[in-house]
């Protein structure tokens, strides 16, 4: 079993960066960690505190339930697998896969065994005699996690591992390697700054930038209700639609938020609209995701926005419809059959649907 915690970890380099800033995060026993986050924001220095690589200079990097800042690498049952696969391109593929075993003294015919059950765990038990430069990149990744996974790890930590890779192979190898983790189940700590990745891979996924963590959740929870202004507009394709709004509460019976020149009125028997109506009177941004907004005939009566159709995109599995608002740009996801016969410039009606996502209140982006 592996835990690790992370207690206000911060880490200053020589020159003054701040790389991480007072970060707490709990990883859990078996659990596949993503670290998310874009270029430069801390993933790595993170990843390579847990591993022994870099130390803290402030907080506590904890194992197991014990302080690990002075614990060597060697002494942290944690196997590491890099972007760059760092093979060594004189052994055979076999040697590779074996050599963590041959350092710690396992003697040739068990280390054999060992060998071949996770060569053939990883489908390339067949390369076994060919050298790295004779392998496809995949079958190169594949030789990395093998050699991370021969010595039964407690704790794998992964940094950008597919990301040398094209993205038919990542989407395959990305569904591998979090299946191997889970059916070994070793913890994971997995560093990437796809959030495709990130959310299809991870139980849990930290959101960082510029050193400070921003949201920890599973990747519906910090889809669905982001944390932070940050993390609303950084996940998710296209991006949330965040407005400015002013809130009113009409006599507990709806709640009106002014766009400007349009209104957006939410029922009051949704929970949600509670929440909001704390706002009363105040200016707040709200989050809405383009396939929570639901497309109306122009004729249709009620509570509904009126947009002008700027561009349609047209992705295959859905549509998208980019529309003005009054002065705001928002996207609307159209799900197919509306969108068909709409012409860019032609008004319509457009109902912000009930399945409104987390109304983001007044988080602030620091
Ligand atoms: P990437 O995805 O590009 O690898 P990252 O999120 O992993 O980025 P880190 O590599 O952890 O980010 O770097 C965080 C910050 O610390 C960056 O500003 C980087 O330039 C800086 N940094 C990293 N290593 C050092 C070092 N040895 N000395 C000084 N600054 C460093």
């Amino acid at each position: 079993m592996t835990t690790v915690a992370l207690k206000d970890v911060t880490k200053v380099f020589q020159d003054g960066t701040v790389a991480v800033d007072t970060i707490n995060l709990d990883v859990n026993d078996g659990e596949f960690m993503v670290l998310l986050g874009p270029s430069g924001c801390g993933k790595s220095t993170v990843l390579r505190m847990v591993a022994g690589l870099e130390d803290p200079t402030a907080g506590a990097v904890m194992l197991d339930g014990e302080v690990a800042n002075d614990l060597p690498p060697r002494d942290r049952k944690i196997a590491m697998v890099f972007q760059d696969f760092a093979l060594y391109p004189h052994m055979t593929v076999g040697d590779n896969i074996g050599f963590p075993l041959r350092l710690s003294g396992v003697e040739p015919g068990p280390r054999g065994e060992r060998i071949q059950d996770v060569a053939s765990a990883l489908g390339i038990g067949d390369v076994l005699a060919r050298k790295p430069s004779q392998l496809s990149g995949g079958q190169r990744q594949r030789v990395a996690m093998g050699r991370a996974i021969v010595r039964r790890p407690g704790l794998f930590l992964m940094d950008e591992p597919l990301s040398n890779l094209d993205s038919g192979l990542r989407a395959e190898l990305r569904a591998e390697i979090s299946g191997l983790t889970r059916e070994l189940g070793v913890t994971t700590i997995y560093v990437t700054h796809d959030q495709a990745e990130a959310l299809t891979m991870a139980d849990r996924v930290a959101i960082m930038r510029k050193g400070v963590l921003q949201d920890v959740g599973t990747p519906t929870q910090v889809y669905g209700r982001p944390a932070t202004l940050y993390v609303a507009a950084f996940l998710g394709s296209p991006r949330m639609n965040l407005l400015e709004a002013s809130v009113y509460v009409h006599l507990d019976r709806y709640v009106a938020l002014n766009l400007g020149e349009q209104s957006l009125y939410l029922p009051w028997d949704d929970i949600r609209t509670r929440a909001v109506a704390h706002y009363h009177g105040e200016r707040i941004v709200v989050g809405m995701r383009a396939e929570a907004l639901t497309p109306v005939a122009p004729d249709t009566q009620g509570h509904v926005l009126q947009g002008r159709i700027r561009f349609l995109e047209h992705h295959g599995h859905e549509s998208l419809a980019f529309l003005d608002i009054g002065a705001t740009a928002i996207v609307v996801d159209e799900m197919g059959a509306p969108v068909e016969n709409a012409v860019p410039g032609q008004r319509g009606l457009r109902r912000f649907g009930h399945v409104m996502q987390r109304l983001t209140g007044r988080t602030v982006d620091a």
